[in-house]
């Protein structure tokens, strides 16, 4: 009624202050969460399509004794707004580094483990030096990692951020570029970049097999990444219908729950173990 209107916009104001008070209690929250050891990192292996595991993705975790689990999608974003992500990006690379040399190289894995960079690390140049340094702490070879990034990187200062990723391609070190399609990037750029590999979004591959349009999307990004030179890895892919239909049109790796989930090291060394003793 007459008041309505009155009584929606307070009630919007009272759920905006309860977001934004989450946000600070998040952002404040991250400062001690590497320094007293909540974080964690998950691996999702990336397969062939046959199956067998040729690399892996590191992903964040963090339990936090007063928040609870927090999940990345949510405090990613907040350290990306607050300035803190590059901490935990500097943290993950040596995670990720003293995990390779502990346990992966131990079982001859030697495939690259890809870490996620966030549009801020790619900004900042002593991001270098930390994975120089952490790489040479732990006897690292280039192709033992690989690192993310996504098209939204290259939104705000196109040079820097290219002449970050060229030094990193320069050091031997292989680029992922995440999340393709969902950018809001012209094609133009793709040429100009020094990328290794596409990742098909998760949402391309949600819808295949749901329209012919639907599946000529697909099938348009895996020729257009060959024709570049790249190769091409599908995010996301949960069932036997859509793994057949990428490896009919040429995808060479598969990531998704079809395949794996995320999983903490110690399973991902049991899973190589296995697959070293059948073979
Ligand atoms: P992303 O880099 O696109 O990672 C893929 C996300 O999809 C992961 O979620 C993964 O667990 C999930 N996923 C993989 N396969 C499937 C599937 O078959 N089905 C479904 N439903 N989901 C699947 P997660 O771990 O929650 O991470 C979310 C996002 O948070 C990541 O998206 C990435 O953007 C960010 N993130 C995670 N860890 C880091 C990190 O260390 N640094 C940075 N900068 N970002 C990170
Ligand atoms: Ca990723
Ligand atoms: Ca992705
Ligand atoms: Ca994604």
């Amino acid at each position: 009624a007459k008041h309505s209107g009155k009584a929606q916009y307070s009630f919007f104001n009272a759920e905006m202050m309860v977001e934004h008070q989450r946000r600070i209690e998040v952002a404040n929250a991250i400062d001690s969460a590497i320094a007293n050891g909540e974080l964690f990192v998950v691996y999702q292996p990336k397969h062939l399509c046959d199956g067998s595991i040729v690399g892996a993705e590191a992903l964040l975790r963090w339990q936090s004794p007063q928040l609870g689990f927090v999940s990345p999608g949510e405090f990613i974003p907040i350290a990306e707004q607050s300035g803190k992500v590059s901490q935990l990006t500097q943290w993950i690379i040596n995670r990720v580094c003293a995990d390779i040399e502990d346990a992966l190289l131990p079982l001859g894995f030697h495939h690259p483990i890809a870490i996620n960079l966030s549009a801020a690390d790619l900004k900042k140049y002593h991001m270098l030096g930390s994975i120089k340094g952490a790489v040479q702490k732990y006897s690292i070879d280039a192709g033992q990692l690989e690192f993310e990034v996504t098209e939204h990187s290259y939104l705000d200062d196109f040079d820097t951020t290219n002449r970050f990723l060229s030094d990193i391609a320069d050091m031997g070190y292989s680029i992922a570029l995440d999340d393709f399609g969902t950018g809001y990037s012209s094609l133009s750029y793709l040429n100009r970049i020094p990328i290794d590999t596409l990742k098909i979004d998760k949402q391309f591959v949600d819808h295949i097999g749901q329209s012919q349009q639907d599946d000529a999307l697909v099938l348009t990004i895996i020729e257009m990444g060959k024709r570049l030179g790249m190769q091409l890895c599908a995010e996301g892919v949960e069932s036997k219908a859509q793994l057949d239909f990428l490896a009919a049109s040429g995808c060479q790796f598969i990531q998704g729950y079809y395949f794996s989930k995320p999983m903490p090291l110690n399973d991902l060394c049991e899973r190589l173990w296995a697959a070293k003793r059948s073979a």
